[in-house]
């Protein structure tokens, strides 16, 4: 058996999707677990849409989910990715071979005669598909088309009717009908650029590609890259075509629908783990054999096995992804969560704060977050600015008499205690409710949560006076006591 060999050949034409991420996982797994490699390829050969702030965020984002490759161009001291925009000149010369050899031809059909093509079948009820009309110019029709100044582009000559079956990977045997591939494939546009189907089977033929694991998406593709590849005489690799993802409705993921969230970058500024994702993308449709959810990298390398990769679509689940996320941020150590929350932290005017108060804010909502990015609305309250009461929740319970009385009390009883420490504050509230006959819950913490954090809901209300300290738990009870005050008036 050869070394396996494979690749995640993305094109620069956007952010890195979570579907190619999926795919890029799925190789990177099966490469590792073979002891292989896994190579980056970016197919960048479409020129209008390729850019290459696509590139870098790919790049980042294979790299951030922890899905580096095994060779590629030194870009000082480590690897960049192939291209195939440095390959023009070779993706040609192999087509005009095929040329000579009589298994491809020049077609002179302009766009405009393409466009009629079209248009016939359509109103004949037909499907649209080349007709295959460039097979038959004689040369001397092919040199009056060059002397008008026709530039030619290249097809494959693809046997009619005919079956070509393979036995994939995931999907077991597959069998598709030469005749509904469209007609001849362009190989080379008339541009000279080469296109998808014929770059692609170059490149993994150059690059000793054995395995090509890919979305089901490209299921007719891969009918064409086989005839392709026996057009160039060399044997094609295995295939694997992994079910798409799609959302609650059976709908593919697209930024149309589902906006930035269909990108990794979104997850990784928002405070997603890496961990996380690369778990919840890896278990979406393959399961260990221990029937685990949660594992790690090095776990699913171990066990990773195309076979058991589900063959029907996985269905993306933002509650169960922030499920991952928020068991992998639990794990984490104190310290390194902090470093981690920090960039959210700092969007917040927390500097008359200490350190050890602002740790104490952080492991008062360490275990409830979803991602990292609810830190700064989770945390907000603690900004020294006045809080906003005017809301009819808010109002509708600061109003009530039992609220000005249990706020005035708090404020009354404090100066007697010297900490004021979580323990102290909760033995004060509740004495406060015993003594007066106040519900504890609702009628008893509700007024003095919204009092300091103009919430309804939130972290431990004791720990809260604690990080907040006197003065300013003072002040608050005062504001939302005025107000109280203004409304009666
Ligand atoms: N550039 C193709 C894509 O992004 C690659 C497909 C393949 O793996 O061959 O879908």
């Amino acid at each position: 058996m050869p070394q396996v060999r494979v690749r995640i050949a993305p094109s620069p034409t956007g952010s890195l999707h979570l579907g190619t991420a999926r795919t890029a996982l799925y190789n990177y797994l099966y490469a590792k677990h073979n002891n292989g490699k896994f190579v980056l390829r970016l197919e960048d050969t479409d020129e209008e849409r390729s850019q290459e702030a696509y590139t870098h965020d790919i790049i980042n984002h294979l790299k951030w989910l922890n899905l580096s490759w095994d060779e590629g161009p030194d870009i000082g001291g480590s690897y960049g990715p192939y291209c195939q925009t440095q390959k023009e000149e070779h993706y040609r010369r192999l087509a005009n071979e095929l040329v000579a050899q009589k298994k491809a031809y020049f077609c002179y059909a302009t766009p405009e005669e393409l466009t009629i093509l079209k248009e016939e079948q359509l109103k004949s009820g037909k499907a649209s598909r080349y007709d295959n009309r460039g097979r038959c110019v004689s040369e001397k029709e092919a040199k009056a088309y060059e002397a008008a100044g026709r530039i030619p582009c290249i097809r494959l000559i693809v046997d009619e009717p005919r079956v070509i079956t393979w036995d994939d990977l995931i999907k077991g045997t597959i069998a598709i009908n030469s005749l509904d591939l469209g007609g001849d494939p362009i190989l080379i546009k008339s541009s000279g650029m080469a296109v998808y189907n014929f770059a692609v089977v170059v490149d993994d033929i150059d690059m000793a590609i054995t395995h090509v694991i890919r979305g089901e998406d490209h299921i007719h593709n891969t009918a064409k890259q086989i005839l392709i590849y026996e057009a160039l005489g060399k044997t094609y690799p295995e295939f694997a075509h992994s079910a798409l993802i799609f959302d609650a409705e059976k709908q593919k993921l697209s930024k149309r629908k589902h906006g930035e969230f269909v990108h990794i970058s979104k997850y990784a500024s928002t405070g997603y783990l890496p961990e996380a994702l690369f778990n919840y993308l890896a278990q979406m449709s393959w399961t260990p054999s221990n029937g685990q959810e949660i594992f790690s990298q090095t776990e699913a390398i171990n066990d990773f096995d195309l076979n058991k990769v589900s063959k029907s679509p996985a269905i993306f689940d933002l509650t169960k992804l922030n499920w991952f996320n928020n068991h992998y941020l639990r794990q984490l150590d104190n310290e390194t969560f902090k470093v981690k929350a920090m960039p959210y932290l700092d969007l917040l005017d927390l500097n008359s704060y200490d350190s050890n108060e602002i740790h104490e804010m952080l492991t008062l909502v360490k275990d409830g977050l979803n991602n990292l990015s609810e830190i700064t609305q989770a945390l907000s309250f603690f900004e020294p600015k006045p809080l906003d009461y005017e809301k009819l929740e808010f109002m509708e319970i600061l109003n009530q008499d039992s609220a000005s009385k249990i706020l005035n009390l708090i404020l009354n009883n404090m100066a007697s205690f010297k900490n004021l420490d979580a323990k102290e504050t909760k033995a004060l509230i509740d004495s406060i409710g015993v003594t007066n006959g106040f519900k504890k819950g609702k009628e008893l913490y509700m007024p003095i949560r919204i009092a300091l954090t103009a919430r309804l809901h939130g972290p431990d209300l004791s720990r809260i006076f604690t990080i907040l300290k006197t003065q300013q738990v003072q002040t608050r009870i005062k504001n939302a006591l005025a107000l109280n005050l203004q409304t009666k008036s």
